[in-house]
């Protein structure tokens, strides 16, 4: 159960990634990913598309979902896995954290002007597939498109995180909403990437505690951004936290991504992997063996 290939967080133009689902489904297909979700930021949209093409190639499916939470003055992300795309609560939720972000986009461009970088924002809605989630990445490819950077992870060395230019503070939804939304839809709440965080540990206690109390019940062990320190380390936090444990890559594109769809650590054994507790949600390829 725990050496499963399951994938379950990556991005589809649908938000910041650079593949269509159906290119998605096919390559985590062809890495050998058995169990796949989609999870584009703030954002459902993709999710009939990606299920249409997960049963066409025949991977088992969980809708998906990554949703941006603002936690005392960070951002924080939490995938909501298996809930219920028609959800009247969750879809008008999730249209209240995307508003704001073309606002937002405006204002990152003004400041990246007053370093001399000219023409930002529409150089970054150029890369938006969905031009309601203009987001930091579309302005990474356009740094990088107009050669200010080499990558986007020079980008967000130099660039548009907190005290470097294009940097704009923004409010994100409560922790308490996003996990009611996901949970309310029938599915499950999970901690994304726990350790891309900078919480002192009393404030990263909070995370936890709090997310427990509005009924989160799984973290990120195995993710893309996570050393394998990291992911021993939350590997306690689980055990800890009586979470269960996800692994997804975080994919974004072939040519950005550092880490491919599906090639990831096991999780290890002593978890309990979300889609223990997801079987029910899970959108087979196949019907399952009874006996
Ligand atoms: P936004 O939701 O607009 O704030 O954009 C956040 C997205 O930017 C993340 O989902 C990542 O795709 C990307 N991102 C943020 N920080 C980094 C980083 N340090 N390195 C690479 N990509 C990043
Ligand atoms: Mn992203
Ligand atoms: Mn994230
Ligand atoms: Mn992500």
């Amino acid at each position: 159960m725990n050496t499963l290939n399951a994938d379950l967080h990556c991005h589809s133009v649908v938000s910041d990634g650079t593949l269509t689902p159906e290119e998605l489904a096919q390559r985590a297909k062809a890495q050998g990913v058995t169990l796949w979700s989609l999870t584009d930021h703030d954002e459902i949209g993709g999710q009939a598309r990606a299920a249409t093409a997960a049963a066409a190639c025949g991977l088992d499916y969980l809708s998906g979902v990554e949703i941006s939470v603002s936690f005392l003055h960070q951002t924080v992300h939490i995938v909501g896995l298996g809930f219920d795309v028609d959800n009247a609560a969750l879809t008008e939720g999730l249209q209240q954290t995307r508003g704001g972000r073309s606002q937002r986009a405006k204002e990152m461009a003004t400041d990246l002007a007053r370093v001399s970088i000219q023409g930002a924002f529409e150089g970054a809605l150029k890369y938006a597939g969905n031009p309601n989630l203009i987001s930091r990445t579309h302005f990474a490819r356009y740094l990088v498109e107009t050669g200010v950077c080499k990558d986007t992870y020079e980008v967000f060395r130099k660039y548009l995180t907190e005290g470097k230019p294009g940097f704009v503070e923004h409010r994100w939804a409560n922790l308490k909403d996003a996990v009611r939304w996901i949970t309310q839809a029938g599915g499950m709440a999970v901690i994304a990437h726990p350790a891309r965080y900078k919480f002192s540990a009393n404030e990263e206690l909070a995370l936890f505690t709090e997310f427990k109390g509005h009924g989160g019940m799984g973290v990120e062990v195995i993710t893309g951004s996570h050393s394998n320190a990291e992911s021993a380390n939350y590997a306690a936090t689980a055990l800890e936290f009586g979470l269960a444990a996800s692994r997804g890559s975080d994919f974004h594109s072939p040519e950005e991504s550092r880490t491919e769809l599906g090639a990831l650590p096991d999780l290890p054994a002593q978890l309990t992997p979300v889609w223990a507790l997801l079987a029910n949600r899970i959108q087979r390829a196949t019907a399952p063996i009874t006996h």
